[in-house]
C-alpha cells in the first residue's frame, strides 16, 4: 500500500541523529540544522555526509577499502562489457616498520599522509587512490593500454622516491615503494579477489626482488586461473549442450571471448 505520510510531516526529534551528528562532527562537517532548513533537505545531507565518511580513511583521507573494492566492482563490469584496459596497482611503502619503531608512531602517521597526498597527486580526475590497509596503497587506473601501464607504476614510485617528508624542524624523511600491478582479463567477468591476487603476486615480486621495484602483470603475460577459466568458458560447457546436430553454435556467438589470449 502507498505510504500516505507526507515528506513535510517528518519530526526530526523522533529521529536518533546524535550518533550521527556526533561522526560529522568529528569529521568537520557542519552537522546542525540551519534555521531555514527543510527538515528532508537536512536529513539528505546528514545522509550523504554520513555515504562519504564511511568510503573515506580517516587518516589520509583517501578512499578506503569498502571504497576499493566498489571501485574494483565497477571496474569490473566495464572491462568484461567493453575489453577496456584498466589497471590496478598495489602499493607498499618499504620497510615502514623500521620508520615507526625510529621515528615513532607520529612520524610515521605524517609519512602515510605525506604518502597518500602524492599519490592523490600522481594520478588524473578519472583514476582511484585509496589506502588499502596499514601502509599500503592501491590505484585503479582506467582507460590505461598496457603500453603505458609501466611507465605510470615507474612515474609513480620515482615521485615517492624523490619526496621529503618533514616530520619535525629539524628531521625530513624519505621513503620508497614497491609496486606490484595487474590488468583484468579482457571480456573476462572476473572477481575482485582474483584481480587483487594478480596484483599481489607481482607485489609479492617486487619485494623479493629488492624493494622500490614495478612489476606488472601484462596482459600478454596474463595467465587464467582455474577459477577464472571456469568465469570464462563455463557459458560455454553450458552451450555445448544446446548446440546443433552438426555442432555449431545454436544462436549468436560469444564475440570476445574466442579471440581472448589465454596461456594457461
Ligand atoms: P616491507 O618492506 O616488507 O613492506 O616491510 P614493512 O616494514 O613496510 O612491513 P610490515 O608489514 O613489517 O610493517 C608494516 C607496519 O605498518 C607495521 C604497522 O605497525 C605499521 N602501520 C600500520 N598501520 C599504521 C598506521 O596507521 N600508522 C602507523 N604509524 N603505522 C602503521
Ligand atoms: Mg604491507
Ligand atoms: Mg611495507
Amino acid at each position: 500500500m502507498a505510504s500516505t505520510s507526507h515528506p513535510s510531516l517528518i519530526d526530526l526529534q523522533d529521529l536518533q541523529l546524535d550518533d550521527a551528528r556526533a561522526l560529522l562532527e568529528h569529521a568537520g562537517q557542519d552537522s546542525g540544522q540551519a534555521s531555514d532548513e527543510p527538515p528532508l533537505a537536512y536529513l539528505q545531507r546528514v545522509i550523504n555526509g554520513l555515504c562519504e565518511l564511511s568510503l573515506k580513511d580517516p587518516l589520509t583521507g583517501l578512499g578506503n577499502r569498502r571504497h576499493f573494492i566498489a571501485t574494483l566492482e565497477r571496474a569490473i563490469e566495464v572491462v568484461a562489457r567493453s575489453g577496456e584496459s584498466i589497471l590496478l596497482l598495489l602499493l607498499d611503502i618499504d620497510h615502514f616498520k623500521h620508520i615507526n619503531d625510529t621515528h615513532g608512531h607520529l612520524a610515521g602517521d605524517q609519512v602515510l599522509q605525506a604518502v597518500a597526498a602524492c599519490l592523490g597527486h600522481c594520478v588524473r580526475p578519472m583514476d582511484t587512490v585509496v589506502r588499502y590497509g596499514g601502509e599500503e596503497f592501491a590505484m585503479i587506473l582506467p582507460n590505461c593500454r598496457p603500453n603505458c601501464g609501466r611507465a605510470v607504476a615507474e612515474r609513480v614510485r620515482r615521485t615517492i622516491e624523490s619526496l621529503s617528508i618533514p616530520v619535525t624542524p629539524l628531521v625530513n624523511l624519505h621513503v620508497t615503494i614497491s609496486i606490484g600491478g595487474a590488468y583484468a582479463p579482457e571480456w573476462v567477468r572476473s572477481t575482485t579477489d582474483l584481480w587483487i591476487e594478480r596484483a599481489d603476486q607481482q607485489l609479492y615480486r617486487a619485494k623479493a626482488d629488492g624493494r622500490n621495484q614495478v612489476f606488472l602483470d601484462l596482459p600478454h603475460e596474463i595467465s587464467v586461473s582455474a577459477e577464472e577459466k571456469g568465469l570464462l568458458f563455463g557459458h560455454f560447457v553450458m552451450d555445448q549442450a544446446a548446440t546443433t546436430p552438426d555442432g555449431a553454435p545454436d544462436g549468436a556467438g560469444h564475440g570476445g571471448h574466442s579471440t581472448h589470449r589465454v596461456s594457461a
